[in-house]
């Protein structure tokens, strides 16, 4: 059976179910029909630093596929098994990539959450609300131009672009406003996708409806016509763009295949943003359940980082362990295998290709949390080659690696890396962070691309290097740094395989996100509005008069 088919088979138990198993009453949730609802806020439960954090991150992606969010759901519900009250938190999937390429955010194989055609379609429409609140301030921005813009903006240098949940290439750039006097000023603009959107990583770093507001009021929309920054507050419309966002703030309660509880709430991208579910969703898990499990998006030079140094300051917790996930066939594409030939065993390729393995270890390792291995095997994996990356992260990196059989078995198929990472979590915690708060964004940047990328230095170009005096002079420069650089490549060139050296990261703009409370350094060609392939999965599906959807995965 296939993704889609496994998950329509699942027998779903009611949502107060789930809830109960986390102590949450019939009032503390809002039911969306019978197997979602939304958690109300504020919850109460214990205090987080009583629960165990546990994020899920991998190596760098390949077109092999990885199971991030397999592993991290198979993982729960093992934790469940081994008798730990347990909760999942997870991202919500885009639907713009459901339509394009195949494979959603809800795990795979018997390590799902349900109901996946919900999760991966409409949910409980908080991405819809995100896009209507993103293009009500842009509307409200061109209107303020229109009635006289009393701000002085210069329509040149609005940076609040617009979004939609679609790929969609035609709308990367766009010339608006056309159709003379009554139909606004014309300008450049251009559309990202909602992931992108500066509000989705406001929603999911923030703390509660008023800090949610106040976030908002930060946002930089553009510049005066003397380069002064424009917020949200000039405007004076925060009120209203909370308004609209006063559901998506709640996270949602769904479960696993196995009645797991899982908390999946906010989707970030991990390259323009810092690629985490909500600071709210984590929260939530910590303070009902004694083990969470939650993943970064992309591998841990991105979503990892990302979720140690922008994240945790927020949620004010700290991982007590990180699983690291890899794969034989990831790691043979790493060491030079095309991708039609990665289902015959080759240990020499296997062997060249562990070096992304090893950096990705190393870097997590830094952090001071102790770190475990999920090797995800496919069914074409031989035992030898599972055994290999057992041996060698035993013997090259000391630390203990299991073989993962989650699509396969579900919860079973992770027994003894629960067990294994209920050990590494009890540890008293010797996190410490990458960079110290007060650093430059300079010394920030240099301090990712040294110890987590592995590169020589980050290099500024010309406009970066201009921006960074102005922000400093706008007294931005204090802020945590969010790279965007390709997740293919611990670089910033997405063929550079394995673990590189010797590189400088180039850094052409830098963007401030004062609502997210984050710089974001581009790096390379970072698309914020992906397009769709040649054969998009759209083609593929279908729907039938009793409702039951095909082709989606
Ligand atoms: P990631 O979180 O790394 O993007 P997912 O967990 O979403 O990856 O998995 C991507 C796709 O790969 C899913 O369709 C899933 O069913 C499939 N997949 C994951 N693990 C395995 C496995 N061990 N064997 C076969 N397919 C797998």
């Amino acid at each position: 059976m296939n993704d889609i088919e496994i998950s329509q088979a699942a027998v779903m138990s009611p949502i107060q179910d789930i809830a109960d198993q986390l102590d949450l009453n019939g009032d503390q949730i809002e039911p969306y029909g019978a197997v979602k609802a939304k958690i109300k806020l504020p919850v109460a439960g214990h205090p987080i630093d009583q629960s165990h954090l546990i994020l899920v991150t991998s190596i760098n992606p390949t077109p092999a596929g990885e199971g991030k969010s397999t592993v991290t759901v198979g993982l729960g519900d093992a934790l469940k098994q081994i008798g730990k009250k347990t909760a999942i938190a997870l991202r919500e999937p885009s639907l713009g990539p459901v339509m394009g390429l195949k494979g959603g955010a809800t795990g795979g194989g018997y390590a799902q959450v349900v109901p996946m055609e919900d999760i991966n379609l409409h949910f409980t429409g908080d991405f819809h609300a995100l896009t209507e609140a993103h293009d009500t301030l842009a509307a409200l921005i061109d209107n303020h131009i229109q009635q006289g813009n009393e701000l002085n903006l210069d329509p040149r240098q609005i940076i609040w672009k617009r979004v939609l949940d679609i790929n969609d290439r035609a709308l990367r750039q766009t010339v608006i406003g056309l159709g003379g006097r009554t139909s606004g000023v014309p300008r450049q603009d251009g559309f990202d996708i909602t992931v992108a959107s500066e509000l989705m990583a406001i929603l999911c770093l923030s703390r509660n409806l008023s800090d949610l507001k106040q976030r908002i009021s930060q946002i930089v929309i553009g510049y005066t016509y003397d380069k002064q920054p424009v917020t949200v507050s000039d405007l004076k419309v925060a009120g209203a763009l909370t308004v609209l966002l006063k559901d998506a703030i709640k996270p949602n309660l769904v479960q696993t295949l196995d009645h797991t509880p899982a908390i999946i709430h906010g989707g970030p991208f991990a390259n323009i943003a810092h690629g985490c579910n909500s600071v709210l969703a984590t929260e939530t898990a910590l303070k009902l359940a004694d083990y969470v499990v939650t993943e970064g998006g992309f591998g841990a030079d991105l979503g990892g980082e990302k979720f140690m140094d922008i994240k945790t300051p927020v949620l004010g917790k700290t991982p007590d362990a990180v699983v690291l996930v890899a794969t034989v066939r990831a790691l043979k594409y790493n060491g030079g295998v095309p991708k039609d030939q990665l289902e015959t065993e080759n240990l020499a390729a296997l062997q060249a290709g562990v070096v992304n393995l090893h950096r990705h270890v190393r870097s997590m390792q830094q952090y001071g949390v102790p770190v475990v291995v999920a090797v995800n095997r496919f069914t074409s994996d031989t035992d030898q080659e599972i055994q290999f990356l057992i041996d060698d992260c035993r013997d090259t990196l000391g630390v203990n690696a299991f073989d993962t059989t989650v699509w396969a078995h579900g919860g079973q198929g992770a027994t003894r890396l629960a067990e294994a990472v209920v050990q590494a979590a009890d540890q008293p915690s010797t996190f410490k962070p990458l960079y110290e708060p007060q650093a430059t964004l300079t010394d920030k940047m240099n301090a990712i691309v040294t110890k987590i990328y592995g590169g020589r230095k980050v290099v500024l170009e010309p406009k970066a290097a201009r921006q960074l005096k102005t922000f400093a002079a706008n007294g931005w420069d204090h802020l945590p740094v969010c790279m965007a650089k390709t997740q293919y490549s611990l670089s910033d060139d997405a063929k550079k395989l394995g673990a590189p050296a010797d590189f400088d990261i180039h850094v052409r703009e830098l963007v401030p996100k004062l609502g997210a409370g984050f710089i974001v350094a581009l790096t390379g060609n970072v698309l914020t509005m992906p397009g769709l392939p040649k054969h998009p999965a759209a083609l593929d599906m279908d729907i039938t008069e009793d409702g039951t959807i095909t082709g989606l995965f």
